[in-house]
């Protein structure tokens, strides 16, 4: 948890979800990334606060983490959303992403909306909005059953199997399924808007960390700082 070392300097420990590139993944034995990055600029700008090595968990397990003090920032390309507001805190939005519906390369299955994945075994990483995409739009519904849908811990699992057959398609942050087709045997079918909005993750009674985050990253959407990163992490 934050722990203050008696100079004024409080240390903030974050934690994220490798395995999501180009938003947080390891080279190597380094964790790089457009949030890991963007972090660092953030806190570079903050007055009293300093970082602390980074944590890795699964996604699923990232809130967790935060409201059991194991790290005391999320920086996980994590969307903002109203389940999520009841139990943490959001930074202000400094990404917005839609869905991506990836499949393997090899044209044996080109769905072009989410209701040609009906009776297709498919797939998504546990506690992502990708999840929450395929059980409100086509379970909830009945166009998919329950048994075709499977949860993986992280998407790198979810592709492996994808590339194996076992699954038809996966529903993905786009910027993120953009890479695995980029580097995989597997191409984006369609995109799902959605229009998410990605925050940093904080608890709720941390409100002088929070204001502090969204101070810093004014100040580097300001600078420019951003737009480098931006440029450097998706080259646009
Ligand atoms: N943006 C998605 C979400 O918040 C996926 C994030 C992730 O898998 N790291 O659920």
């Amino acid at each position: 948890g934050c722990s203050n070392n008696g100079g004024g300097t409080e240390t903030i420990t974050p934690g994220t979800a490798p395995g999501f590139q180009p938003f947080e993944f390891q080279d190597g034995s380094e964790l790089v990334g457009f949030d890991i990055d963007l972090t660092a600029a953030v806190f570079e700008e903050m007055d009293g606060y300093e970082l602390a090595d980074w944590e890795t968990f699964e996604f699923g397990s990232l809130i967790q983490a935060l409201t059991s003090d194991r790290i005391d920032f999320i920086a996980a390309a994590m969307t903002i959303n109203d389940g999520r507001d009841e139990t943490i805190d959001f930074s202000d939005p400094y990404y917005s992403a839609n869905q991506s519906i990836i499949v393997r390369a090899d044209g044996s299955f080109s769905p072009s909306e989410l209701g040609d994945l009906s009776g297709r075994p498919v797939g998504a990483q546990s506690g992502t909005t990708g999840e929450e995409t395929i059980q409100d739009e086509l379970i909830a519904n009945g166009e998919l059953e329950e048994s075709n849908y499977t949860s993986y811990d992280n998407y790198v699992l979810a592709v492996e199997d994808l590339e194996n057959g076992n699954i038809d398609a996966i529903v993905i942050d786009e910027p993120v399924g953009d890479t695995f087709a980029n580097q995989r045997p597997v191409e984006v079918a369609f995109i799902y808007e959605t229009n998410e909005q990605y925050g940093f993750g904080m608890r709720t009674d941390d409100d002088d960390l929070t204001t502090a985050v969204n101070e810093g990253l004014q100040t580097v959407r300001d600078d420019g700082t951003y737009e480098d990163l931006t440029a450097e992490w998706f080259g646009s």
